[in-house]
């Protein structure tokens, strides 16, 4: 593969043009994102990665949980609407609807709930967010690959990696003496390649990569109080309201890790998942 370019994420220049309401504009136009997320006793994952979506300025947000599961959301408090999604044909009636902007599929999810939802969602063909469950139900899917596309943002940890490319995470964990060394980022770019889509590998250093070669790296060790539950569900939010509002997978996906890792800043140490969607307003005003 062609050398990285890596793009300096800490640019939040690369967000201005997308996160002003100047100018007006009609909630659809601020884009409409679906958030599958969430079974029955999974309610949080749903609204965490929801907010995080309206926070970062998507127009509007549905969320679509389990038939089971629609009672733990009978008040969100700010996501509009719910529809229940359990099977591919009620995805497929819901993704009628072209103003639909994106989708974000996984957190708290049920494997396989998302692995019945999967295929309608990759023949979308339209911005996607799979993260969490959705990985998972992939891995164990493999007729799927072909159908991710570049429109498509993976966000893996670690394990969620190896279980969707075990020879690339053989070759990130072999001992240095086997070959050249084989950084995460060499991970992240092979995976994309494979793929065809971005991909970024959450960690204390995250790695983000597109299948045109374009890579980016944050590094966010003095964070370690984000390692805490629901923060993975607040960065698929993030990413797919970006992807919502029209920012392109690798760059909502870059700017969504500096998003998250901003508020965790802001936040503190005492910092729980609920406290990430929070802190952005300040985090956002303070872009200028
Ligand atoms: P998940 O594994 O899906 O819950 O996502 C965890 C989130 O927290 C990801 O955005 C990670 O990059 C981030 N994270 C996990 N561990 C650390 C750590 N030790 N330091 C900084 N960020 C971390
Ligand atoms: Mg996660």
């Amino acid at each position: 593969p062609q050398p990285a370019q890596l793009v300096r994420i800490e640019d939040a220049s690369l967000l201005a043009p997308r996160l002003s309401k100047a100018g007006g504009g009609h909630k659809y136009a601020h884009g409409h994102l679906v958030v599958i997320a969430s079974g029955a006793g999974q309610g949080g994952a749903a609204r965490l990665a929801a907010r995080a979506g309206l926070r970062v300025g998507a127009g509007l947000v549905t969320l679509g949980p389990s038939r089971d599961a629609m009672a733990e959301h009978a008040a969100p408090p700010d996501a509009l609407m719910r529809r229940a999604l359990d099977s591919a044909e009620d995805l497929a009636t819901l993704l009628s609807d072209d103003r639909i902007a994106a989708l974000c599929l996984g957190p708290g999810c049920g494997v396989s709930r998302a692995g019945a939802l999967l295929r309608v969602a990759l023949e979308w063909r339209r911005p996607l967010v799979l993260d969490a469950d959705a990985l998972t139900a992939l891995s164990q899917r493999p007729e799927l690959r072909s159908l991710v596309h570049p429109g498509c943002v993976l966000t893996p940890h670690g394990g969620e990696f190896a279980r969707l490319w075990p020879d690339i995470a053989a070759r990130l964990a072999a001992p240095a003496e086997r070959g050249p060394a084989f950084s995460r980022l060499d991970a992240a770019r092979a995976a994309a390649v494979d793929l065809g889509c971005s991909v970024l590998l959450k960690g204390p250093d995250t790695v983000i990569a597109a299948p045109d070669g374009a890579a980016a790296i944050h590094a966010a060790q003095d964070l370690g109080w984000l390692a805490t539950a629901g923060a993975g569900d607040v960065l698929a939010g993030l990413i797919s309201g970006l992807m919502a509002r029209g920012l392109e997978p690798f760059k909502a996906a870059s700017a969504g890790v500096l998003l998250h890792a901003a508020a965790a800043r802001r936040a503190g140490p005492g910092l729980i998942a609920d406290d990430l969607p929070e802190a952005l307003p300040a985090v956002l005003a303070g872009l200028g």
